[in-house]
């Protein structure tokens, strides 16, 4: 066990101060990822900056007709909270698609969007990992990569993104509010994570002492075509293969907007302009779900162990559509699985 020190943070203000003071601590939220990753001697923070405290706990409306979730509401709080449900159904299910109802008490909506990767290795300290130790080469490439990306890899590292609530983030276009040394900023979802590039031990955008305080959710909730779709391995308690997020706006049976997230199979939640649009104006039909399939998979390359997913991704983006077009979510209520 390495040793480390401990702070509770009194205020945001504080938390920073803190954070800014020493590059080698950590937050500490639910604790329900860096614990986990302290055991494996993956993170080793020379401090535990505790920020269980702080006034971010609440889920308000904002000018804009929207709403602002505090960072350390739990997971299972905002699955389960009234305007969630009612507004933003499909940010409901991607998290009840999630971990545990134990976890789900514990993990806090800030923590969900910085936890780590699941790939196999990057656990392993046995093994080399460029996202744990820059440099040290990537054992998934060539190795056991069933759980790996299909999009947006590089060759220093094909890790997934493991949160199945920033798929819905993702599609809701959320934007993800943070304060740090130099005061406060938000920064749009498809911006706050990273591809891995040439620098896969980033995963996001947070600058040096930056802390999440919320996230907020514009007023479209596209509360009555939408559906969360997860692929994996076991019924529960696992995490995705592929996942999508659907939401859709419809005029009769014309689509007049679109979103359209993966999750599973990049190193952040994989949506693509082009696709939404090959979606606008048209029928909602499976013969266009499938051609808005393929333009969000174009790029897509599988390894020795996941190429798979392509197929699977596809046939799962085609039935997510059909699920919010027909509105029929594949979780139709977040009550029924309380
Ligand atoms: C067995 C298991 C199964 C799981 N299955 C799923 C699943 O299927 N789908 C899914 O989406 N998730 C799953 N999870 C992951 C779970 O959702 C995350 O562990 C949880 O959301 C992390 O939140 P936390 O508050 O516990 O974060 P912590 O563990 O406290 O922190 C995680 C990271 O976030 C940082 N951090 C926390 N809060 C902030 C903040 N406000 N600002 C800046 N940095 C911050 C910490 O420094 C740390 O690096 C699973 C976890 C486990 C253990
Ligand atoms: S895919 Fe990324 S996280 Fe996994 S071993 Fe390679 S570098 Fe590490």
């Amino acid at each position: 066990m390495n040793n480390f020190g401990y702070a509770r943070a009194a205020d945001v203000a504080d938390a920073v101060r803190l954070s800014a003071a020493d590059p080698a601590a950590k937050f500490i939220a639910g604790g329900t990822n860096l614990i986990d990753l302290m055991k494996y001697d993956v993170e080793r923070p020379a401090r535990l900056i505790d920020i269980t405290h702080l006034p971010l706990k609440s889920v308000e409306h904002t000018s804009g007709g929207g709403l602002r979730i505090g960072a350390l509401v739990p997971n299972s709080d905002l699955a389960y909270h009234p305007l969630i449900e009612k507004r933003y159904p499909i940010l409901s299910s991607a998290i009840l698609a999630g971990a545990s109802q134990q976890l789900r008490n514990m993990a806090s909506t800030g923590g969900n969007l910085l936890q780590r990767t699941r790939c196999f290795y990057f656990y392993d300290v046995a093994t080399p990992c460029n996202k744990r130790e820059p440099g040290s080469g990537c054992s998934a490439i060539n190795g056991i990569n069933r759980i790996n990306a299909i999009l947006g890899t590089s060759e220093q590292c094909i890790a997934t993104h493991p949160s199945d609530m920033c798929v819905a983030l993702a599609a809701l276009e959320a934007k993800v509010h943070v304060t740090g040394p130099t005061g406060e900023r938000a920064i749009a979802f498809e911006d706050f994570h990273r591809l891995p590039g040439d620098t896969p031990h980033l995963d996001n955008n947070l600058k040096p002492g930056e802390i999440v305080t919320g996230i907020e959710l514009p007023a479209k909730g596209f509360a009555a075509n939408h559906s969360y779709l997860k692929i994996r391995d076991r019924l529960s308690y696992a995490f995705a293969l592929v996942s999508v997020a659907a939401a859709l706006e419809l005029d009769g049976t014309r689509i007049k907007e679109a979103r359209l997230a993966l999750g599973g199979v990049a190193h952040k939640p994989w949506r693509d302009a082009e696709a939404e649009a090959t979606l606008r104006g048209r029928t909602a039909d499976v013969e266009v779900f499938g051609k808005a399939a393929d333009v969000l998979l174009r790029g897509a390359k599988g390894f020795a162990h996941n190429a798979f997913k392509i197929g699977l991704a596809r046939r799962a983006i085609v039935r997510t559509l059909t699920q919010a077009a027909n509105a029929t979510p594949q979780i139709q209520s977040a009550k029924k699985i309380r």
